[in-house]
């Protein structure tokens, strides 16, 4: 089996030195076990805060070990009567080619009901992120407004859509010219932003007339000090996640803006919830698979894909995404179908 190791831990911004390839011996297989071929593996932002030594709501890779992620792969071989050679399974196996697993951490993917690389995207952990953070925390109303960040990615394109799809306005911020024209011409965003751009905050500032009511924070920095002062009485900020400081080693220049912040929380009323997606599974899962299936077949939930082909590829190809590089869901496409 060939897979990819943390082989050190990244300063600031990870390079290729951080990884290794290298190929080892799989286990004999124990009861209740199965033998794994990846197929797709998928790469996410919060692969960045795995490489680090610290505490965090799930612990670091340690150095030596394989990369996590998470894995569409076929069954080889099968030591369970649930589960026969040839099956497709949704797994958590990570950066590797092979990988053995016990038949109970693994889910049946049907290959006949989707694309077997939507069940790590739009169908998937991304989807339902968005799924659970818009309308549990979001709870966006018709005709209000929605600002999500990271806009073309596999959970702001869910925010933004999701939020059309519940009748209310849907203001996407993404990076260059060519993923804004998309949200709009593609996916019916009823405007996008480039965050590049010299005069963004100017352009957001003009994109929502009647202010923001649901701020989808996927990515901190300056994207959110220009949404801030935008931001309407009562509005809620799901915070998903801050991709643009996953990279950070120490704190940005700059004046102390808490103050400010909290002072806006309470003037504003603002409610600011964080949450991991996995809090919701339980309660939503069930509701988030019948609606996306749904939506998925009815064309008003598009997505889009972004496959590297070889595992070799993965480490560019993540360090590449938390600059943007990527434009849909990244996956890599480990193996043949
Ligand atoms: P994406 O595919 O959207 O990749 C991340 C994107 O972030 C990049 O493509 C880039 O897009 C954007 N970005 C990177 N740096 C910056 C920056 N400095 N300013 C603005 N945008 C930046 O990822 P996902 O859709 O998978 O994830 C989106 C967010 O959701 C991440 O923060 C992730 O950590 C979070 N997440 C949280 C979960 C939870 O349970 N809380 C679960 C899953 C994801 P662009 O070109 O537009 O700049």
């Amino acid at each position: 089996s060939t897979r990819v190791v943390l082989a050190s831990r990244p300063h600031g911004e990870p390079t290729q030195d951080n990884f290794r390839t290298e190929t080892i011996e799989l286990p004999d297989l124990a009861d209740g076990q199965v033998l794994l071929r990846t197929v797709y593996l998928s790469l996410d932002p919060y692969m960045r805060g795995r490489m680090n030594d610290a505490k965090s709501y799930a612990p670091p890779v340690e150095v030596g070990d394989v990369m996590v992620g998470g894995t569409v792969s076929q069954v080889v071989e099968s030591r369970s009567l649930r589960i026969e050679p040839g099956a497709y399974v949704l797994g958590y196996t990570g950066w590797q080619s092979h990988a053995v697993a016990d038949v109970n951490s693994l889910r049946a993917v049907d290959p006949n009901r989707a694309p077997l690389s939507t069940a790590l995207g739009v169908l998937g952990m991304p989807g339902f992120t968005a799924y659970a953070g818009l309308l549990k925390i979001g709870r966006p109303k018709p005709g209000e407004t929605v600002v999500v960040a990271a806009a073309a990615g596999p959970v702001g394109s869910a925010v933004g859509q999701i939020a059309k799809i519940h009748g209310a306005r849907a203001v996407g911020i993404a990076g260059g010219a060519e993923k804004c024209a998309y949200l709009r011409d593609e996916l019916g965003f009823d405007a996008a932003i480039d965050h590049r751009a010299e005069d963004f905050a100017d352009q957001l500032k003009a994109a929502v007339p009647d202010g923001i009511d649901v701020y989808f924070e996927n990515v901190g920095g300056p994207v959110t000090a220009a949404v801030l002062p935008l931001l309407n009485f009562f509005a809620r900020i799901p915070v998903c996640g801050l991709v643009s400081q996953y990279n950070l080693v120490s704190a940005p220049e700059g004046p102390d803006r808490l103050p400010a912040f909290m002072g806006l929380v309470l003037t504003k009323s603002l409610t600011v919830r964080g949450f991991i997606q996995s809090e919701f599974i339980q309660e939503l899962s069930g509701d988030f698979e019948r609606d996306a299936s749904k939506w998925l077949a009815e064309g008003r939930l598009k997505h889009r894909e972004d496959v590297v082909d070889g595992l070799e590829k993965a480490p560019d190809a993540f360090i590449g995404m938390l600059h943007g590089k990527n434009f849909g869901k990244l996956v890599v496409q480990v193996g043949p179908e």
